[in-house]
């Protein structure tokens, strides 16, 4: 065999397991089908400005020892991601906190705020919540759950909330203090420079062929190393044999406007049921760039299908249920290795991302 180890796909998981393998001696090749290394990380610079290719990549995380990884990589500023919902024009500050309780409400005490919620959530009659809606209804009242989630989490989706797990909405806080920062984790902050310079680094000195899909000649690279690491669909690369899992679809539409700042922010979410796409990002505000310009991408759900690329992995018990069932057949495999939010169907963040490479780096070096 040629190499120790093909890695297929150049993602942060990809990635972060070739540099780790190659710094301990083995020989690895990355194939990636895109025309580019970085999977949905990936940036590149237009007028001066960092543009978030497939979209707004905050990196946030309270594992010290991922934060210690990363910051080997790129230096970080100290962004705080605090979005702001447009709901038929009206603005709210997120994640729901009091400054969202005050404008929804017009009140001012954290105890007003709750006897609301516990009022709503009282009259909708939810115990114990079972599904997107009644979790959202008993954590902010229905109000909240009506202008602020409903429209954005069926259009993110394309699932009625009811029929949605109650996980999705738990990732976002709920405080009762006067704090817009979108994430509880103790680091936070964007890599100053962009993404693609990490996933360079890592890559540094590895053999990668882009433009390189591994279905179009497998038997070619299921012979050309003693192990794979495999970080597309588990579903696709067992083609489809228990039937295929579920995936969102995105589209994003990216302009540059001739003006300085079209926004005032770096993600506007539109959380009403009509309007098409979810959020706006304006690119220049996650790192302040200087520039005349500013580039704006404009984010549309979309049904997934085979071909398209698949960006969010739909965990609900039908999907997790058929997963468990590629799963057991990637148990029995002794040289291939599923990794990645595609290869363990998990809506996975960048640190758990590397987390879970630098796991399998330990658990490759003990075998
Ligand atoms: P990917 O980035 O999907 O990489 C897999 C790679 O494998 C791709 O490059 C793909 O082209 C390649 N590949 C697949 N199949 C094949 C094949 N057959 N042959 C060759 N190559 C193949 N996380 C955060 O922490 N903070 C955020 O703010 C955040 N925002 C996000 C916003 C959006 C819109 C999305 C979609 C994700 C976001 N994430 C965020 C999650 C983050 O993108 C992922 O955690 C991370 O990129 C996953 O890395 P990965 O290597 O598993 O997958
Ligand atoms: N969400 C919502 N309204 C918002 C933002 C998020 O209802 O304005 C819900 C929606 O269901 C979404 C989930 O919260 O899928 C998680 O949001 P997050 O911002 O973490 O989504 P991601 O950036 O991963 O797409």
């Amino acid at each position: 065999m040629d190499y120790d180890y093909l890695i297929v796909g150049s993602g942060l998981f990809g990635s972060v397991f070739a540099r780790e393998m190659t710094d301990k001696g083995y020989k690895c090749l990355v194939i990636e089908k895109r025309n580019h290394i970085g999977g949905n990380v990936y940036t590149y610079n237009e007028e001066g400005i960092n543009v978030h290719k497939y979209g707004a990549h905050i990196f946030h995380t309270s594992n010290e020892e991922v934060w210690k990884y990363i910051n080997k990589y790129a230096k970080f500023n100290r962004f705080t991601n605090s979005p702001i919902a447009n709901y038929n024009g009206e603005l709210y500050n997120l994640p729901f906190n009091m400054n969202t309780f005050h404008e929804m409400w017009n009140i001012k005490t954290p105890q007003e705020a709750i006897s609301i919620i516990e009022k709503q959530k009282e009259e909708a009659g939810i115990t114990n919540p079972k599904n997107l809606e009644e979790q959202a209804i008993s954590l902010v009242g229905r109000d909240i759950y009506e202008k602020l989630i409903k429209g954005y989490t069926e259009k993110q989706w394309g699932k009625k909330c009811t029929e949605l797990p109650a996980f999705i909405i738990k990732r976002l806080p709920v405080r009762l203090t006067y704090d817009n920062n979108y994430f509880n984790d103790l680091y936070q902050g964007i890599p100053m420079g962009g993404y693609t310079q990490i996933i360079e680094k890592l890559l540094d000195g590895i053999e990668v062929k882009l433009n390189t899909d591994f279905f179009t000649n497998k038997d070619k690279w299921e012979n050309i190393a003693d192990k794979i690491l495999f970080t597309g669909m588990i579903d696709q690369y067992y083609d489809y044999c228990y039937g295929e899992l579920e995936y969102r679809g995105l589209r994003f539409e990216t302009e540059t406007l001739d003006i300085d700042n079209y926004q005032g922010n770096a993600v506007i979410n539109y959380t009403d049921a009509e309007t098409p796409f979810t959020r706006i990002i304006e690119h220049k505000h996650f790192e302040g760039a200087d520039s005349p310009k500013t580039i704006i991408t404009h984010e549309y759900p979309q049904n997934w299908e085979k071909g398209m690329e698949a960006y969010y992995p739909v965990n609900n018990d039908k999907n997790n249920k058929l997963f468990e069932k590629y799963q057991k057949l990637a148990k029995n495999e002794n040289n291939l290795i599923f990794g990645g939010r595609l290869g363990m169907y998990k809506y996975y963040n960048m640190d758990q991302i590397i987390e879970e490479a630098l796991k399998l780096v330990e658990s490759e070096i003990k075998n």
